[in-house]
């Protein structure tokens, strides 16, 4: 056209400001738009809330026949799908709550071409019924929404996904769209392999959020560490306080209760009633702190979430970048605080191993607790470090822990190879406690029995505290310098990883524990 702007954007930026209401498009929507309508294939990466909807539903505007898009929640379906009625567009949804004289007006639109978007379970869309109706209409384009379900590792999979792949080879000439906002790219790639679209066009998002704050702090008195937050930069704000357990939400929410926070619990083990009631009040009223475990969070729209507190760690970094997401949408500070100790490094490392996993999976269970962990035992920018896992470079964002108190590094060789060499000396039999007594030459019944005091490690260690060495044990564990063996007394083994630290060949540079800030106030108060 003769002001340079390709026609089928500027008749999608017609629709969008028309049927949609909005001014203009967002980072890659138009580029998106122009290549599905164009009809090629498309990845799309985009964080939640990013505006990956008007991605597919605008092309199926703009092409021949109807859109179908696979989507897993029907939930989720039936509101965008209500939307689109409410903005003029006929769309439908096809799941299995639907009735057979319902399934028969659909088929008739289907049929007539009455329909432009078309919502539909994976489940429903492989049947041979619809398969064979879809072979007699005309199909703009297939969206498939949640496209990480398809990924084997993750905890959304689902099996009929990757059936999906079947759409390729029945309706080659129709493109395709997977869009997620899951993006770790090891299940990027799973998506592109899976779903054939290896050579689909990537459309990637930045996903950072550089109004959360990241923090990261040992835990030391977890529930105080958390009372400060809570009661100094977001006194009376909403937050969510995540949990493990439900034994330990019921625990830390009436705890936070007693000292004058409007807090609630939130898991699946509550009445139903109880738990709808809890999460209303969040949504609606001011300043409450829900203590829950992961079944709080998904699909809940509250834009000012000041902060996201984890009293455990969570499973990976991909689900902690996910609860820690749901801070701050509004875009004003808000912050993400984790606290984690070398108890959860022991016990997650358990918990795989004990698992019911098969081999393949418990390796990459282990690659990802190992990501997480080296995430928590940061030296650089946090922001750095979660970008990078999910496909970003950056720059040190001066809104971490890190970025904030900087210059607590130091050189813990010496320390590590005497924790190393502690642990290899008893034999490689014994828990971080005894090790830690061994190096302080604590005269115990253990170390006596053993002939521990003999040794040349005993009392070698005078530079730290016991609960330094703790750290110290925990920092090596996370880096897999130090494994858990697979007994029930936690014991330690030096792993092979640490032969060239132990020899002096390479240095270690950790992240100096921060003081929590709870013992330096309590004894300021005292
Ligand atoms: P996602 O599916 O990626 O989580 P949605 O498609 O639901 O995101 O969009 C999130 C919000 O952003 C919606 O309220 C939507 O109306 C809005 N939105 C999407 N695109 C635009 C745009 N170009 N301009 C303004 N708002 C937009
Ligand atoms: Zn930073």
């Amino acid at each position: 056209s003769a002001d340079g702007t390709q026609p089928g954007t500027s008749l999608a930026l017609d629709i969008l400001r028309r049927i949609y209401g909005h001014a203009a498009f967002r980072g890659p929507q138009a580029a998106i738009i122009d290549h599905v309508v164009g009809g090629g294939d498309a990845l799309v990466l985009m964080p939640t809330g990013g505006g990956k909807s008007v991605c597919y539903q605008i092309p199926a505007l703009l092409r021949d026949g109807v859109g179908v898009v696979v989507s897993p929640l029907i939930a989720l379906m039936q509101d965008q799908v209500a939307a689109l009625q409410q903005m003029g567009i006929a769309a439908a949804c096809l799941n299995s709550a639907l009735s057979l004289d319902e399934m028969r007006v659909i088929e008739g639109q289907m049929k007539r071409g009455e329909l432009k978007l078309l919502y539909v379970a994976p489940e429903r869309l492989l049947t041979p019924f619809f398969l064979n109706l879809l072979r007699q209409v005309k199909v703009a384009l297939f969206a498939i929404d949640e496209a990480h379900c398809v990924s084997q590792w993750g905890h959304d999979f689902r099996p009929e996904y990757i059936q999906l792949s079947a759409l390729h080879e029945q309706f080659p000439a129709v493109p395709r769209m997977a869009l997620t906002a899951t993006a770790d790219q090891e299940t990027r790639a799973e998506i592109r392999e899976r779903l054939a679209l290896q050579e689909a066009a990537v459309y990637l998002t930045s996903f950072d959020r550089p109004n959360i704050r990241y923090r990261v702090t040992e835990r030391g008195d977890a529930r105080r560490q958390l009372l400060e937050l809570i009661q100094g930069t977001w006194r009376g704000e909403a937050g969510i306080v995540y949990c493990q357990s439900r034994k330990k939400v019921e625990e830390v929410a009436a705890w936070l209760g007693g000292r004058g926070v409007a807090a609630l619990p939130y898991h699946a083990g509550m009445e139903q009633k109880v738990r709808a009631a809890n999460q209303h009040r969040f949504i609606t009223e001011d300043g409450i702190v829900m203590v829950a475990t992961i079944a709080f969070g998904m699909g809940i729209d509250k834009p000012d979430v000041r902060f996201v507190a984890h009293l455990d760690l969570p499973a990976s970094i991909e689900a902690y970048y996910q609860e820690t997401g749901r801070a701050g949408r509004d875009g004003a500070p808000a912050e993400a605080w984790l606290a984690f100790g070398l108890q959860d490094v022991v016990l997650l490392r358990r918990r795989i191993e004990e698992s019911d996993l098969s081999e393949a999976r418990k390796v990459v269970s282990r690659r990802k607790l190992q990501a997480l962990l080296a995430f928590c035992e940061a030296t650089q920018c946090r922001r750095v470090e979660l970008l990078r896992y999910l496909g970003e470079e950056s720059q040190p964002c001066g809104n971490c822990d890190i970025c904030l108190e900087p210059g607590e590094s130091w050189d813990a060789t010496i320390p590590a190879q005497k924790l190393l060499s502690a642990c290899w000396r008893t034999g490689q039999r014994f828990g971080v406690a005894h090790l830690v007594d061994v190096l302080l030459g604590k005269a115990t019944e253990k170390t006596a029995r053993f002939g521990h005091d003999q040794l040349p490690v005993f009392g070698i260690g005078t530079e730290l505290d016991a609960n330094g060495w703790k750290n110290l044990a925990r920092q090596l564990l996370s880096l897999g310098f130090l494994v858990v063996q697979d007994d029930e007394f936690n014991t330690l083994a030096v792993a092979e990883s640490a032969r060239a630290l132990l020899k002096g060949e390479v240095p270690l540079t950790l992240r100096r524990p921060t003081v929590s800030l709870s013992r330096r106030e309590r004894r300021k108060r005292d």
